[in-house]
């Protein structure tokens, strides 16, 4: 055989060699990396795409709240607030609904990560008001699904629970109005949705009101985590038994504890009263021992995988 058969034997011997342990090498599986935001923020990322929900970073003052000022979104607490996240950049915005402490930074958080917003026409308005920024917006509809990368989100329409639930008072019900123009007050609810999240590796559900009304039960369906808003809740035992047992989740995250109603850095390091998370985690494991209550901690990754695949950890 000649240098050339030769060596054109050895460089078909080494493909076949690799073409053998690209076989029988499992192709390494990656968790779904879940990181909160503060407030009810989250990203969702599998390596290759990033969905934020709720990404939040700016923060009313009390002037605000007495004079219904302009609440626009401040570019240097998102762009830090993205960058403590690790979020270099991202493919879709989600708002669970348009309040102030969801949907204010919505554009910017668009603009400076290239995602497309993904809302109703509430959230449209929102994202939109601000013509000097860039921003991608796109329709969704109840219950039809999304594909994004990998995953697969299906949005569904529900109502914002009230604010205080004896009273049944809720905080600014109904659209967003047209003529928007950042007033605090114009934060409008506009529509609510939760959302179930599909991917190969991990199965979510994300919602931000606190209790699960009765047509979303079967909706739920098998999730490997749930992540839930804690902020107005009907009661402990609304949230506990009729929400988190009824969904049965292996991994319960708490959401929109902290003090998101005023600026301020001793605030935003402090839980809003009445949360009683210790107390949903006692009440929890009494119930079902085998439901893990987990408090994140802001900008720390939480790891989701499918049982057998590997343990969630943080
Ligand atoms: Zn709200
Ligand atoms: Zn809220």
């Amino acid at each position: 055989m000649c240098v050339l058969g030769r060596v054109r034997m050895v460089l078909l011997l080494v493909l076949l060699e690799l073409g053998v342990l690209c076989a029988v090498t499992p192709i390494a599986s990656h968790a779904i990396e879940v990181r909160w935001l503060g407030v009810a923020g989250l990203s969702i990322s599998d390596g290759e795409t990033t969905l934020l929900i709720d990404p939040a970073f700016t923060k009313p003052s009390i002037k605000h709240w007495i004079f219904n000022s302009e609440f626009r979104s401040d570019p240097e607490r998102v762009k830090s607030g993205l960058l403590r996240a690790e979020v270099r950049g991202a493919q879709a915005i989600f708002a669970s609904h348009c309040h102030f402490d969801h949907a204010v930074d919505v554009a910017r958080v668009s603009e400076f990560t290239g995602a497309v917003i993904y809302g109703g026409a509430s959230l449209r308005t929102i994202a939109q008001a601000d013509p000097s920024l860039q921003v991608k917006f796109s329709e969704i509809k109840d219950r039809q699904g999304l594909r994004i990368g990998k995953f697969t989100l299906t949005p569904y329409r529900r109502d914002h629970p009230p604010i205080f639930h004896l009273s049944a008072f809720k905080f600014l019900p109904g659209e967003v109005p047209d003529d928007f123009h950042f007033r605090f007050f114009e934060y409008h609810e506009g529509e609510v949705w939760g959302f179930r999240i599909e991917h190969p590796e991990a199965s979510l559900l994300v919602d931000q009101s606190s209790h699960f009304f009765d047509e979303n039960a079967g909706f739920a369906g098998k999730i490997d985590a749930y992540f839930v808003g804690v902020a107005n809740k009907v009661s402990l035992n609304d949230l506990v038994e009729n929400n988190i047992i009824r969904i049965r989740p292996p991994l319960v995250v708490p959401l929109h504890f902290d003090f998101f109603v005023l600026q301020s850095d001793f605030l935003e390091r402090m839980k809003m009263p009445g949360m009683q998370l210790d107390v949903i985690q006692k009440t929890l494991r009494k119930a079902a021992e085998d439901i893990e209550f987990r408090v994140p901690e802001r900008n720390r990754v939480i790891e989701i995988r499918k049982p057998g695949v590997g343990s969630s950890k943080s």
